[in-house]
């Protein structure tokens, strides 16, 4: 099922000049309707349910309406991200609340290191990898 904007939670990001969900869509799906502030999936058809407007939203406005085997009428599934990690928030029918946390990064944000410590040839002359042949731990590539 494709992805939605409650429009009573979505502030258009405050008026920045590309929205939260904008900038994550992979398929370039979310616009902004800026006379009232408000975005919304323009093709829903199109929706990968990648659940990325979902996770990105600083205001919990998107959600993705889970299929009926999966998330029974009256139930939802709503993530609230941090630097870290996502918290999920199951709600079931019955009106029973469970929570799950997950980590979403190893590393802290701004410390990942590219190359992972490899020497890396920039010329791309060759047929290897970018950190070949350092990372592959085996006889060096002659051009
Ligand atoms: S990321 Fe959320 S608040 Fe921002 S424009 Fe999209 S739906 Fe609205
Ligand atoms: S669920 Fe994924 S594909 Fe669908 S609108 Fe959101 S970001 Fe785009």
């Amino acid at each position: 099922m494709p992805s939605f904007v409650n429009v009573e939670k979505c502030d258009g990001c405050k008026a920045l000049d590309k929205t939260a969900c904008q900038y994550i869509c992979p398929n370039d799906l979310m616009v902004l309707d800026k006379e009232k502030m408000k975005a919304y999936n323009r093709e829903p058809e199109m929706c990968w349910e990648c659940y990325n407007c979902v996770k990105i939203c600083p205001t919990q406005a998107v959600d993705v309406r889970g299929y009926a085997d999966f998330v029974p009428m009256g139930a939802s599934v709503v993530p609230l991200r941090s630097t870290d990690s996502i918290m999920w928030t199951v709600k079931f029918r019955s009106g029973q609340v469970k929570r799950f946390k997950f980590p979403i990064r190893t590393t802290a944000e701004g410390q990942a290191d590219p190359l992972g410590g490899f020497n890396t040839d920039p010329s791309l002359d060759g047929p290897v990898l970018y950190t070949e042949p350092d990372s592959l731990g085996c006889a060096v590539w002659t051009k």
